[in-house]
């Protein structure tokens, strides 16, 4: 360490250890290393999140979650049980979600150790959905709502919905590692190459995704500089994107909704 540091800056970063769960999805620990603290995003099962813990000797003091899927809340019994975690989670969906410490909505703060998480509303895959905004850390852990090339399915939003939480991840800092719930990229990169395949940035990725996806390696986090480069649902406003599937003069919201309905019949 220099002696020339700022003091504001001598502060480890908060660390990111992406636990993958399931068959694809992926759970988030967040480790804030001059409190101790450490956060879990998501709950699909408790195994992989207790192994990654351990192997760390890091405790579990908070379990941060997204929207109320099963493959995001299941291992949170456990996870409870096991810990003592305190549990966090959307107001809005506090009736479908495991026994909340504490209910959240937008504008709220998540505190791990010394780093604040904005709570911003996501809705669209589901109602209630919630993002956590670290600035500090430069990361936000968005589930099923924004996603590596793709964004989630529209179980219970309308597009409009889905179209403001998008739009609201998309005004964040470009540079933010955007932490999303599923390995879904390499379909996901087949599709926007149905949309657009001019845009040499997609297929620079598509490659990237294919060879990362052949040694085995996740393609999550990506950020959020490449998803605006990239990623058809959140171009859906561009005009490039609007004629490249003949909407042009369409508005922002009806092209999303038709790039939408391509990827759910695609
Ligand atoms: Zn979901
Ligand atoms: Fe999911």
């Amino acid at each position: 360490m220099g002696t020339l540091l700022n003091p504001d800056e001598n502060t480890m970063p908060m660390e990111i250890v992406t636990v993958p769960c399931l068959s694809d999805n992926y759970a988030f620990l967040c480790h804030e290393p001059s409190s101790g603290m450490t956060a879990l995003v998501d709950a699909p099962e408790a195994g992989p999140i207790l192994n990654a813990l351990k192997e760390r000797s890091w405790t579990l003091d908070q379990i941060l979650i997204t929207h109320h899927h099963d493959d995001h809340i299941d291992g949170v019994p456990r996870l409870v049980s096991e810990t003592g975690a305190k549990v966090i989670g959307a107001a809005a969906d506090a009736h479908r979600l495991p026994p909340l410490d504490r209910a959240v909505a937008e504008g709220d703060t998540v505190m791990v150790g010394q780093e604040a998480g904005a709570v911003i509303d996501v809705s669209g895959h589901t109602v209630g959905h919630i993002a956590f905004h670290f600035p500090g850390a430069g990361a936000v852990f968005t589930a099923d709502s924004l996603m590596a090339l793709g964004c989630g399915r529209l179980f219970e939003g309308t597009p409009a919905q889905m179209w403001t939480s998008l739009s609201k991840l998309a005004a964040l800092p470009p540079e933010t590692r955007v932490c999303s719930g599923h390995e879904y990229t390499a379909a996901n990169a087949r599709f926007a190459l149905t949309i657009e395949p001019a845009n040499s940035a997609l297929a620079d990725r598509a490659d990237r995704i294919a060879a990362a996806r052949a040694q085995g390696k996740p393609t999550v986090p990506s950020t959020l500089a490449e998803e605006l480069a990239t990623n058809p649902f959140l171009r859906s406003g561009l005009s490039e994107v609007k004629s490249a599937i003949n909407m042009v003069g369409a508005t922002d919201v009806e092209v999303f909704t038709g790039i939408r309905r391509l990827k759910d019949a695609f």
